[in-house]
């Protein structure tokens, strides 16, 4: 894992905006990890399964026909890119991700994204759990506030409603899921370095991981 790095945090904080441009910049491979958690919740939607049922899901993640190609990210042939990041399916995610067995079953999946270009990796768990000997282990974080008015944006953005008040209290939810849960809790781990990105712009945040990759 010398050629991992592993950028964890909580919803909205960035990670994914930022782990791609590291991404292009080096040359690796980038593995967005809650499009996985994303996927399985949508196809246990599509195929009647409860997003409470541990072993029906479990199974539903081992069977994930999935290809992520370009900006498409194809579930069974069918484009579901911009499916997966409905809200909805947001919080569903975040449901199937506290069960251990659905964790279990994504495991392998997300370390076969290591190839001998180097991997970004985009997550939670990046750094204690998919790749515990990632070279560089970075925890992304910034303000609720912050977080909610970046999600807000982003929606308007595509067009889409949203109600601020709603996000923040989705987002909310959503991190106490992700930091109380019994495995892999959302935390920073004692080797990872903070970036703190409320008061910081995508680019400055890009290159204060570039700097800490080329030490
Ligand atoms: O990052 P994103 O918001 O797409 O992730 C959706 C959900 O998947 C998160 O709220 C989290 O509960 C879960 N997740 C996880 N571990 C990861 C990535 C995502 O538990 N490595």
């Amino acid at each position: 894992q010398d050629l991992v790095i592993a950028i964890d945090g909580p919803s909205a904080s960035g990670k994914g905006t930022v782990a791609q441009l590291v991404a292009e910049r080096l040359g690796f491979a980038y593995l967005d990890s809650g499009a996985l958690y994303r996927l399985t919740a949508l196809a246990a939607l599509q195929q009647g399964v409860a997003w409470t049922d541990e072993v029906a899901v479990a199974q539903v993640a081992t069977e994930l026909d999935v290809a992520f190609v370009g900006e498409r990210i194809l579930l069974a042939s069918a484009d579901v890119a911009l499916a997966i990041r409905a809200e909805e399916i947001g919080s569903g995610a975040s449901q199937v991700a506290a069960l251990p067995m659905v964790r279990a079953a994504l495991l392998q999946r997300q370390r076969e994204f290591l190839t001998a270009q180097g991997l970004v990796a985009d997550g939670r768990d990046m750094g204690s759990v998919v790749f515990p000997s990632a070279k560089l282990k970075v925890f992304l974080s910034a303000s609720a506030q912050v977080r909610a008015e970046r999600r807000y944006k982003q929606l308007i953005g595509r067009g889409e409603e949203a109600d601020l008040a709603l996000i923040t209290a989705d987002l909310q939810s959503r991190d106490d899921r992700d930091r109380q849960r019994a495995v892999a809790p959302l935390a920073q781990s004692a080797d990872a370095f903070l970036l703190e990105t409320s008061n910081m712009n995508v680019e400055t945040a890009v290159a204060q991981i570039l700097d800490w990759w080329q030490l």
